[in-house]
């Protein structure tokens, strides 16, 4: 660990060495920093945004914010508008992240330094810092939560189960996939578990951008084929807005209802909508991710960059992008049901309880 840090220290110097050439002369503060979310359509990027915009505001700088409509051709070009206006620094939530390296080598060739949000960013050595969350802890709290509720661990089962990941392009969808598939991989070996689909592989279960809709058609085509005369008892959903997707498969296809309960169904973000569905029973679980600590770990470590100051990092080894390690902060993910919403997400006033109405 001690090596990690001490390599962050020194990366840190050469950054801010070069950073600070477009900052006036001896002063730390005024400096405008571009930030690059990958899209308004859900709910935690909008609370990232202005989370960070407003961080940076509280410590004395602008910034220039801009949202990618989860086209990874608009990112890229959104990112060489920053560049050419100068921004001191860049936060960037990648939408597809080996899409970037052209435009990080014009933020690297003038100076700027970059920070990956939550979405590492791969293939290039343009990258600073990463910070994020506990990625592979996402996808174990999302498997405990279903190994639990179906009893697992006291031999319980069969139980059917269908299996769902995230974008391709997102480099954080295998982090998740592979933290709940390592600790649920011992019941399937066992048939505890099955997946009737017979799809199990990470690039059979993806669903590009995230996208709810998509989710929802993949989950029709396989009550369809696979549960004509079964019950599915089990989803692994990584993230809310694909939950959202399979549950209105799933009610379309008569569960929820009489003798067909609704599956236990995990998810990630705590968006509103999934937490009114976890408060009436629908969706069971989901992860909580204090995107307003992830936005101040971002902002405090630009703002350390920008004056000559090693920024935290607490990953023991940091994240590998296929061309170097990258110092990273990470930060620790919550598992959400209706036992403890109020408190892990009202009383720490994520949301107000009329919010949850
Ligand atoms: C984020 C998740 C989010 C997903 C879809 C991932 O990269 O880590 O929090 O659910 O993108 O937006």
């Amino acid at each position: 660990a001690l090596a990690v840090i001490a390599g962050a220290a020194s990366l840190a110097l050469t950054l801010s060495a070069c950073g600070s050439g477009q900052n006036s002369e001896g002063s730390s503060k005024g400096g405008t920093i571009g930030i690059a979310m990958p899209t308004q359509s859900s709910e935690r990027w909008i609370t990232d945004g202005k989370s960070v915009v407003q961080d940076l505001q509280d410590q004395g700088y602008k910034s220039k914010l801009v949202y990618g409509n989860n086209d990874p051709k608009t990112q890229v070009s959104q990112i060489e508008n920053l560049i050419k206006q100068g921004v001191d620094a860049l936060i960037i939530a990648a939408i597809d992240n080996k899409s970037l390296n052209g435009v990080l080598q014009q933020a690297a060739d003038a100076h700027i330094p970059v920070i990956s949000y939550d979405r590492l960013i791969l293939g290039t050595k343009n990258v600073d810092y990463y910070v994020s969350f506990d990625n592979d802890q996402v996808g174990r709290l999302q498997a405990l939560y279903i190994i639990d509720k179906l009893g697992l661990e006291h031999g319980k089962g069969p139980f059917n189960i269908e299996l769902f990941a995230g974008s391709p392009d997102d480099n954080n969808t295998k982090y998740f996939f592979d933290g709940a598939m390592h600790l649920l991989q011992p019941y399937l070996d066992n048939k505890q578990l099955v997946v009737r689909s017979g799809q199990t592989a990470l690039n059979q279960v993806t669903t590009l951008r995230w996208d709810g809709s998509t989710a929802q058609k993949r989950m029709n085509g396989i009550l369809a084929t696979s549960y004509r005369t079964r019950k599915i008892d089990a989803v692994l959903s990584p993230y809310d807005g694909i939950s959202i997707g399979i549950l209105s498969a799933l009610k379309s296809d008569g569960y929820g209802s009489g003798s067909k309960p609704l599956p236990v169904i995990t998810g990630q973000d705590a968006e509103l909508p999934s937490v009114k569905s976890i408060i009436a029973g629908q969706q069971s679980q989901t992860i909580y991710k204090d995107v307003r600590q992830l936005a101040q770990a971002a902002s405090t470590m630009v703002v350390d960059i920008l004056n000559n100051k090693p920024p935290q990092v607490n990953s023991r080894y940091g994240y590998n992008n296929g061309v170097k390690t990258v110092p990273a902060y990470l930060l620790q993910p919550t598992s959400v049901d209706k036992t403890n919403y109020n408190l892990v997400l009202v009383l720490s006033g994520f949301y107000t309880a009329a919010e949850l109405k």
